[in-house]
């Protein structure tokens, strides 16, 4: 590659900004303290390894997916305007609570997904990740679920308009449904969106059932994989295994653009499924080789929720060592646990992964139901595979 830098790393501490407050459960440290790791690691300083800080997006690029009485009521927030019916917008106390500076610090968490995608569009690098985006909750004209901008359709849009992709695949590993995604592409089929989480019979947003697989021309263009609660690693990589390599062959896509939640882990008290590092290695893993094997390595990846600093820090540390192709290392330096006990309060550990024999058998009721949801998301391969065929 003749020098030139082939994976990209955004961030900046200007991301932290993004913060609803003490008592709200988004801790933008996570970000600080999985950027002090994968640093920690020497990760940063191999060759071809680029780090680089998010600039702004612009209004224009935010209504790419938003309304421009929305963007409006949000800068006043923002401004510390009062707005009498904030909630009309999703806004107020619980999920969205409004800050100070919310429309820049969204601006800027926006404007780095825009750069990771303009990044690998442009053949500077191959993979990128960019630890702030994956806002897939926001809605045209609502905040929702944390999510005040969704960079994911704002992106999206941004491939189809300014770079002329023609055939999009997006892959959410969050363990919320993507449903402001999945509402703004429903009927699109040039975007292939697959979401596995857990079902929205137990967790919020409530969406992203089996039978939701797109409308008008989109129809077999939404793949959703609803999992059960204490779901563990054995279900969890059979379903993304049987379902997601498939999918983006049949689909193939100019581009894979993945949101990296990590909130399935155990350790993290948003959602009821127990995951251990060994899923989310693989799913990195599968991520890096099936881009390579359908969209000539073109992949931009987005982080997403993750409540647990433990856990973020170092899920994402493995996600960008297996996407720089580097060893992780097994054991955590002195240097960073340090630096964790400061920040978090808490310890981190000793290792990088978990031990993945922590959890045993899964639940008969699991097992069934996870087969049930593979056999019905199975069937938007299938109609995917007997288009291309034709
Ligand atoms: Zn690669
Ligand atoms: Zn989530």
């Amino acid at each position: 590659m003749l020098g030139l830098a082939e994976y990209g790393l955004i961030y900046s501490d200007g991301l932290l900004k993004y913060d609803f407050g003490s008592f709200h459960p988004l801790n933008q440290l996570r970000m600080k303290l999985a950027f002090e790791l994968i640093k920690d690691f020497g990760l940063v300083d191999r060759p071809h390894v680029k780090v680089v800080q998010p600039t702004m997006a612009s209004e224009e690029e935010v209504l790419l997916a938003h309304d421009e009485e929305y963007v409006s009521v949000v800068k006043d927030l923002s401004s510390g305007v009062h707005h009498p019916d904030s909630f009309r917008y999703g806004f107020g106390l619980g999920d969205n609570p409004v800050f100070k500076g919310m429309h820049e610090a969204s601006l800027l968490h926006l404007g780095g997904t825009l750069k990771a995608c303009d990044m690998v569009q442009n053949g500077d690098v191959q993979h990128v990740f960019s630890m702030g985006g994956g806002f897939h909750h926001a809605l045209r004209k609502r905040a929702s679920g944390f999510c005040i901008y969704n960079d994911v359709v704002v992106a999206i849009r941004h491939l189809q308009k300014e770079h002329s992709v023609s055939r999009i695949m997006y892959a959410d590993v969050d363990a919320h449904h993507a449903d402001g995604v999945q509402i703004a592409l429903y009927d699109d089929p040039s975007v292939m969106n697959f979401s596995i989480h857990e079902s929205g019979k137990f967790l919020y947003p409530g969406t992203g059932h089996s039978d939701e697989i797109g409308e008008g021309e989109g129809r077999g263009y939404t793949c959703n994989l609803p999992l059960r609660p204490d779901t563990h690693d054995e279900s969890f990589m059979k379903a993304f295994e049987e379902i997601f390599p498939p999918l983006a062959r049949a689909f193939k896509p100019d581009i894979l653009l993945t949101q990296f939640g990590v909130d399935m882990h155990f350790d993290d008290s948003l959602s009821h499924i127990n995951l251990t590092t060994k899923s989310y290695d693989m799913v990195a893993r599968t991520f890096h080789k099936v881009a390579h094997d359908v969209c000539d390595g073109r992949w931009v990846c987005l982080g997403g929720g993750g409540y647990s600093s433990r856990s973020v820090s170092r899920i994402w540390t493995i996600l960008f060592a297996r996407m720089i192709e580097a060893n992780p290392p097994t054991y955590l330096s002195e240097r960073w646990r340090n630096l964790y006990r400061k920040i978090a309060k808490e310890d981190p550990g000793e290792e990088l992964f978990d031990d993945p024999t922590l959890f045993g058998a899964e639940d008969a009721v699991v097992v069934s139901e996870t087969r049930k949801a593979i056999e019905r998301a199975r069937r938007v391969v299938s109609a995917l595979e007997e288009k291309g065929a034709e």
